[in-house]
Parts: C-alpha cells; structure tokens; sequence
C-alpha cells in the first residue's frame, strides 16, 4: 500500500535544511543563520551574503554605502551560453544587489573604517570594472580621509565576461596601496572562501595585515592547473587557510565568532599615522607596509630604499652569496628570440 504525505514529498519546505559539505549532517536553516553560519558539528564555515557580513562586522547601523549607483557595462558585447547583460540581470535579481561588490564607510568597535565587501553569489564574486573601481575608491577614501581599509573578500577571480577591461583592475586596485603605504594608511585584507585568481593576485594579498577564515580555499588557479604548472604533486590542503598560515602567507586564521573583536583589535594595534607634515615623512622608519608591493620595489631599486623598509638587499654583491641579486638573474635568462637550452 502506498503511503500518503499530507503535502506531497515535493510540497515540503526543502530549503529548511542545509548539508554540511565538512561533515555531512543536516543543519536546520535557522540554526545556521544563529550560528553566524558555521556548522555547529565540525565548525564548516559557510559563505556569507554582503548584509550578513555587515551585521557580522561593522558597529549597528554604521555602514554607510558608498557609490551605490554603479553598474557594469557590457563594453564587449560578450555572450557566451548567456549574454553578459542578462548574466548583470540575473544576479541582481538573485542577490538584490548592483554589483558583486560593496563599499563604504563604517565603524568597528568604534574605530572608523572605508570598508569593501564581496559577495560570492553576485557571479562568483567576479572582479569587473565596477568592482575594481569600488575597490579603488575605498583605497582612495581611507588614504582621503585617514581611516584603515578592510576588504573581505569572496571572489574566483577577475571577470571573463569583460575581458582584458578585468585585468586592468589588477594594477588600479594595487597603485593606490602603495600611496596608502607612504600615507601611512593602514590596510587590512580579509581572505574569505573562496579567493581565487585576480582577486588574491592583486590587492588581497597585499594587506599590512592577511586576515583569514578557517578552511578557506585560496589560492590564484584551481589545485589541478597549479600542480600540472610545477609539474609536481603538491601537498594535500595546499590552498586552505591553515596551510597558508603555516607557511607564512596569512598571518591570522581567524573563526567568524571572533572576527570583527580582532579587526577591533588591529584597528588599535594598526592607527592611521598623523598627515604628512607632522612627524609622518615617508623617508622615516616604518613600522608597517603592503611587504609585498614594497619588497618588489626594494628589488628593483636595490639597496638605495632598504634603509626606509628595513629589508636588507645586496645590490653590491652581485656576485656573492645570499639572494640572488636581479642584475644577475637578468644575466641568466636566456636572450629574448634566443633559443632555450
Ligand atoms: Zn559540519
């Protein structure tokens, strides 16, 4: 005899359980948004939208969107299965919001901040123009108006739909971190999953301070692609947080419950150093800086800005021991045209 449900197996609320991709059990939805949605069982940190990350972050009604209005072109015309205009349109009626990033001014305990947030379900946190340029006028604002910059981050990369215009974003988003940089601005990277590709490849892996969540995936391409590049089997969870922190990429892998109490914390540890022509000339010490935009500096100038950033490169001994200097390196390349050995 068959049995009969009241509403039908497929009238049944389907969407009031979630399963936990760590450890497999069913968590009941509520429950997941309760608990900042991490699963109560392994502790599986599940993706945010942009308004729970602000509600998880800034102080109550802080936030104060900036640039709302500003909306993607579709400057190639692309189509691929889909155009790219009814891709816009899609995501905007699926999330609500105009583009897969936000930005604005907030406060975190207290401490005001230009804060940029990504939001994976608007087309996998994808980097147009519209997002580098948000990102970009946060940068600007903090340098503007000596606040920190925060950005969290969730995306798979730059956006393909746009093309090369996407991997623009790369440099304008990274320019104005080196200006911050000499401003004594501070700025605060949070890696959330997933942070791929453009993303990770410019101003997310240049905070002062890398901030990550726990199992995070980040990384620039996909494990497979990585590992056939080295032509090497690469170790297992090369790409979370945890294997990142250990080798000295990120600097703090952070649980959601505690986040916003560090960034508070930093904010008091990181203070915006005061104007130019107070005690703040760029040529003096420093006690902090996006190590990576400067340490690509420090190798192309050689020794002459090592005293301003404390790190030692051998410009003069070029022939000598230690790190390879890049006159040297240059040397060995072979000749443009050339053939390779
Ligand atoms: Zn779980």
């Amino acid at each position: 005899m068959r049995i009969k449900f009241p509403l039908g197996r497929r009238d049944g609320p389907t969407d009031a359980w979630t399963k936990c991709p760590g450890c497999e059990s069913q968590i009941f939805n509520k429950q997941l948004e309760r608990n900042l949605r991490v699963c109560p069982t392994c502790g599986h940190h599940f993706r945010m939208s942009v308004g729970e990350r602000i509600d998880l972050l800034v102080d109550r009604d802080s936030f104060e969107e900036r640039d709302a209005g500003l909306t993607s072109g579709d400057p190639l015309g692309f189509h691929d299965q889909q155009a790219y205009a009814d891709r816009l349109e899609a995501s905007h009626i699926k999330t609500g919001l105009r583009e897969a990033a936000v930005w604005g001014t907030a406060r975190i305990e207290e401490h005001p901040v230009a804060i940029g947030l990504f939001d994976f379900r608007f087309m996998g946190g994808s980097m147009g123009s519209v997002v580098g340029e948000k990102v970009a006028r946060c940068f600007e604002a903090a340098i503007g108006e000596r606040i920190p910059a925060i950005i969290v981050s969730a995306s798979g990369g730059a956006r393909m739909q746009e093309g090369t215009l996407s991997l623009l974003q790369l440099a304008k988003t990274t320019a104005p971190l080196a200006r911050m940089d000499v401003a004594g601005v501070p700025f605060i990277s949070v890696l959330t999953d997933p942070t791929t590709g453009g993303v990770l490849a410019s101003f997310a892996s240049l905070g002062d301070v890398i901030v990550a969540e726990p199992g995070a995936l980040i990384g620039f391409a996909g494990a497979r692609v990585a590992s056939g590049t080295v032509g090497e089997e690469l170790p297992e969870g090369f790409q979370r947080s945890e294997f990142l922190l250990e080798h000295g990429f990120v600097d703090l892998v952070v649980p959601r419950a505690e986040l916003r109490r560090t960034l508070g914390r930093l904010l008091r540890a990181l203070p915006v150093a005061a104007a130019a022509g107070g005690a703040w000339p760029p040529t003096e010490e420093r006690a902090w800086g996006p190590i990576g935009v400067l340490s690509d500096f420090a190798e192309r100038l050689g020794g002459a800005v090592s005293e301003t950033i404390g790190i030692d490169v051998q410009a003069e001994e070029e022939n000598g021991g230690g790190p390879t200097p890049p006159a040297s390196r240059e040397a060995a390349r072979p000749p443009r045209g050339g053939k390779a050995p």
